[in-house]
C-alpha cells in the first residue's frame, strides 16, 4: 500500500502544524516522512529519497536554507517553502536557492495541496518515473525506485548526478534534449558552467556503460545542441 504513494518530507519542528500536515499529506494519499530538525531531514531526505519537500526555514538546529542548498547541490527534488517570514527578501533568497514555490504561512489546507499538486506536475517524477516504475532500452535498465541503472543484468556505479542525468533523459526518450533542458532538469538552473560539468557527466557515463569514443549507443550526442536517449518509449 506504501509502495506507489508518493512521499513527501515535511521538515517542521513545531509538532502541532507536523502533526496537521502529515494528517492532511495522508488523507489525500500521500506518503508523509516527518522531520523535525535540518540534521533529520538531511538523513531522512538520503535514506528515502522522498518525491518532494515541504521546508519551514525556522528549524532548531539550522537556517532550513541549508536544508535547501545541500539538496540543490545534486538534485532537483521539488522543495517547498514553508515559512512565517513573509518578506520579499527572504522570498527571493529561498526562489534563488532553488526552492520551487513558497508559501507563508498561515495557509489553508487546499491551497497547500493544489501547490504540492502543481509542483509535482511541474518538477517532480515524470510519467514514466511513478513509483515502482521501469526503463527498458535493450540491454539497460533503470529502476527509479531503487535508483539502479543495469546493463545486461550487471549494476552500473553512476554517481547521484550521473544517475539523475541518465533518468532525466531517460523520461525524455527519442527526444533531442537541448543542454539547458537537461541542466533545468538536473540543477534546477542553467549557466555557462552547466555545459562544461554536462560533458563531463556525460564522459563519464559512457565509460561506465561501455560505450566507445564516437559510438551512439544508449546515448546520442549532437555536438553544441544536447543529448538524446536512444529508442521510443512504447509504454
Ligand atoms: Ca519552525
Amino acid at each position: 500500500m506504501t509502495n506507489n504513494r508518493y512521499k513527501i518530507l515535511v521538515i517542521e519542528d513545531e509538532e502541532n502544524l507536523a502533526a496537521v500536515l502529515s494528517t492532511l499529506l495522508e488523507g489525500a494519499g500521500y506518503q508523509p516522512i516527518r522531520a523535525g530538525t535540518c540534521a533529520l531531514a538531511l538523513t531522512l531526505y538520503a535514506s528515502h529519497r522522498p518525491d518532494l519537500a515541504l521546508l519551514d526555514l525556522g528549524l532548531p538546529d539550522a537556517d532550513g536554507m541549508r536544508f535547501l542548498r545541500e539538496v540543490r547541490r545534486e538534485n532537483r527534488t521539488p522543495v517547498i517553502v514553508l515559512s512565517a517570514r513573509s518578506n520579499e527578501r527572504d522570498k527571493v533568497e529561498a526562489l534563488d536557492a532553488g526552492a520551487n514555490d513558497y508559501v507563508t504561512k498561515p495557509f489553508s489546507s487546499a491551497e497547500l495541496l493544489a501547490r504540492i499538486r502543481s509542483a509535482l506536475r511541474t518538477f517532480g517524477p515524470q510519467e514514466g518515473r511513478k513509483p515502482g516504475a521501469k526503463f527498458v532500452l535493450g540491454d539497460l535498465s533503470i529502476d527509479y525506485e531503487a535508483r539502479r541503472v543495469c546493463i545486461r543484468s550487471q549494476d552500473v556505479r553512476l554517481t547521484q548526478t550521473e544517475y539523475n542525468i541518465v533518468a532525466f533523459l531517460s523520461e525524455h526518450c527519442g527526444k533531442m534534449m537541448t543542454y539547458s533542458a537537461i541542466a533545468k532538469g538536473v540543477w534546477g538552473y542553467f549557466d555557462e558552467g552547466c555545459v562544461k560539468r554536462l560533458q563531463v557527466n556525460m564522459a563519464n557515463i559512457r565509460r561506465k556503460f561501455g560505450v566507445r569514443l564516437g559510438e551512439n549507443r544508449y546515448i546520442a550526442n549532437e555536438l553544441g545542441v544536447g543529448y538524446r536517449m536512444n529508442g521510443e518509449r512504447d509504454e
